[in-house]
């Protein structure tokens, strides 16, 4: 058993040893706030995160963290300028873009297939 500080709140709590050191009522909070900002943006859904932080009255650096741990896709934003790891397009979350992505999934073992070796895309 191990004790740590959550990151989020500053409170002692009961860490059970995975992910992040966050407490679990910071962990529910985070799940509502989700739901809150999920909900904003349907009815806002080109709102920069100033503008949620206000609406929702979630402070900014929780959106933040929420958008970095993709838990929420904020359009109006420049704070996460994503692109697809393979073919460089702009995504507004995760690593890859949808057709990158369905193409792993067809295709897992993507290398050597063809015959021809290494495939680089470039752009
Ligand atoms: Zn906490
Ligand atoms: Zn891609």
């Amino acid at each position: 058993m191990e004790f740590k500080i959550c990151e989020n709140c500053n409170m002692i709590f009961q860490y059970i040893g995975h992910g992040e050191v966050i407490c679990p009522a910071c962990v529910q909070k985070d799940d509502e706030d989700c739901e809150k900002i999920k909900d904003f943006l349907i009815e806002n859904p080109n709102a920069r995160e100033e503008e949620i932080s206000k609406g929702t009255r979630i402070s900014l650096k929780s959106i933040e963290k929420l958008i970095k741990a993709n838990k929420i896709v904020v359009k109006g934003t420049n704070a996460t300028a994503l692109t697809c790891n393979m073919c460089g397009i702009s995504i507004p979350s995760g690593r890859y873009c949808a057709d990158c992505k369905r193409k792993f999934a067809m295709d897992p073992g993507s290398t050597g297939r063809s015959g021809g070796g290494m495939r680089f895309i470039r752009r």
